[in-house]
């Protein structure tokens, strides 16, 4: 479809061919049960998993790999890294599955650095069943959090894509976005209580269904992206595993009609765990539809009620905005899995996805995608400013290329809309070709209302559209938290303020 024919893909990078630089920190005696210098474990805490950093991974430039790293057992230890580093003005950067795809777990190497892994910290140390609520530590990846929480029956029902490397911490100190469509899209509803250690204190908030006690003490932890402190723990939300479910898929002959059908079932109040648009293009790139249509994907789920009714008002909310539904809906009481064939092919294609752009990244291939939100309103024009930013730096920059879209969760107000862009190999330039197609559209985000990320965070990547959106007082009370909680600035430095 490119145009271009298969490249051979590049060999695997080894530790004999790495280069990384000479490490700048000893391992002492007061660290010696949690620290390491050795150069492969630095290797592996180098980088995130954004493009760039796939890029130089995959050709053995590990520049950016840190000092020292430690793995602390528990919050006692966090206490003792945070003091040390304090002491000797290192830089620590939180760590928790390292899948980042905005520059999040990259320091600046102006002072060493210390990456400060939650990887042995991954107990669920008690589950509430009465309340429904689990005490989960913070370094827990998402395969292992889920094992544990099975025996009770209970799950945490948050699957980002990146489910299967990526961390509790990770996920609250992002603001991470699941896979279900509506209500709990972000982690940040699932929390009743969170502890983060700071260089000034243990900082825990009370465990409560709700309160309307001032500002929200858990909201600023959330989403801090490691400036503030080191999340340990937290009380999470958990329910039972579901047991009803019903899909379907909807064709459109365009894009805009599938749009105008999720936005009828986002406002109906309906509430699909499953509300996925995707446009002709993605449906065909990932096997989900090949006759050119534009594609609504339904689904909804409940551990305790059938879902036949929901399904039905949803279909039929989709077909008066002029789509059809070839296969009906299919309906599952029986606690088994799986759906309609062409969500089960997506399913698939979501997941296998990340693998796919890591190989393609080792044949050369510009390969990427971004996210944002925006209000029902601005949809049109946002979407139509994109592709033609986005069409045009390919253009220029690779000499072509695809663009793909789809939505990821939708509101009463506003889709949640996902690009991935796919262009031909640019040898010896990837990165940079890469930076001034990622400047492309997230300026076209920024100028059509949008928010430079629904879910992905800021990081460093997204720093100048961030700062053009948040409020300047927003960032002065921002910036007083971190000179109160973290008055050495030793936390991740160049995240989401300087
Ligand atoms: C293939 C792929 C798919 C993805 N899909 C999604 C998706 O569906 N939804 C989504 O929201 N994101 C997604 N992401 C982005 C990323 O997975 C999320 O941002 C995730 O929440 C990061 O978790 P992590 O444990 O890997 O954190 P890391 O990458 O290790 O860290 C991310 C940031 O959080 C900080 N941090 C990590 N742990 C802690 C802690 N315990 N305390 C304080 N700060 C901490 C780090 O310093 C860094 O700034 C995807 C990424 C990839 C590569």
């Amino acid at each position: 479809m490119l145009g271009v024919p298969t490249p051979t893909p590049a060999p695997e990078p080894t530790l004999a061919t790495a280069r990384l630089p000479v490490a700048r920190l000893a391992v002492t005696e007061a660290l010696a049960r949690m620290a390491t210098n050795d150069d492969e474990v630095r290797a592996r805490h180098a980088y995130g998993r954004a493009y760039p950093d796939l890029v130089r991974a995959f050709s053995g430039d590990f520049s950016a790999a840190p000092d020292l790293v430690l793995f602390p057992e528990h919050t006692a230890d966090v206490i003792t890294a945070l003091e040390w580093a304090e002491r000797e003005g290192v830089t620590i950067v939180p760590y928790g599955g390292g899948t980042s795809v905005v520059g999040g777990v990259e320091a600046p190497r102006a002072r060493p650095i210390a990456t400060l892994s939650l990887s042995r910290m991954g107990r669920v140390l008690e589950v509430d069943a009465v309340t429904r609520a689990a005490r989960i530590e913070a370094g827990a990846m998402g395969p292992d959090l889920e094992r544990q929480l099975a025996p009770h029956g209970l799950t945490l029902r948050h699957f980002p894509q990146s489910f299967e490397f990526s961390t509790l911490g990770g996920w609250l100190a992002t603001r991470a976005g699941g896979h279900y469509a509506t209500l709990m899209t972000h982690v940040d509803e699932l929390v009743e209580a969170v502890t983060m250690v700071t260089p000034r204190g243990v900082y825990a908030t009370r465990r409560l269904p709700a309160s309307g006690a001032g500002p929200s003490p858990e909201r600023l932890v959330l989403g801090s992206e490691g400036i503030l402190g080191v999340i340990t723990e937290a009380w999470m939300r958990v329910v039972p595993r579901p047991r009803f479910r019903a899909s379907a898929a909807l064709h459109f002959p365009s894009f805009r009609e599938a749009c105008d059908a999720a936005r009828a079932v986002a406002q109906a109040g309906l509430h699909p765990a499953n509300c996925r648009v995707l446009d002709e293009m993605e449906a065909r790139l990932n096997f989900v539809a090949d006759d050119g249509s534009a594609l609504l994907l339904l689904g909804f789920e409940s551990a305790d009620h059938p879902v036949t009714h929901a399904i039905e008002r949803a279909v039929a909310l989709a077909v008066a905005e002029g789509g059809a539904c070839p296969r009906g809906v299919t309906i599952k009481d029986d606690g088994a899995r799986g759906g309609d064939a062409a969500a089960e092919r997506w399913r698939q294609a979501f997941f296998d996805g990340p693998y796919l752009q890591s190989a393609l990244v080792t044949m050369g291939f510009v390969v990427d995608t971004f996210e944002t939100a925006c209000t029902w309103a601005a949809l049109p024009r946002l979407d139509a400013e994109i592709r033609e930013a986005v069409g045009a730096a390919m253009k220029r920059e690779l000499g072509g290329g695809l663009l793909t879209c789809r939505f990821t969760h939708v509101y009463p107000d506003g889709p949640a809309p996902y690009y991935t862009w796919l262009a031909p190999p640019a040898p010896g330039r990837q990165i940079e070709a890469w930076s001034a197609v990622k400047r492309a559209a997230s300026d076209a985000i920024s100028r059509a209302g949008g928010t430079i990320t629904h879910h992905h965070a800021v990081g460093r990547t997204h720093r100048p559209w961030y700062d053009r959106e948040r409020p300047d007082a927003f960032a002065l009370a921002l910036g007083g938290a971190k000179r109160a909680l973290d008055p050495a600035g030793v936390l991740n430095p160049g995240v989401l303020i300087d």
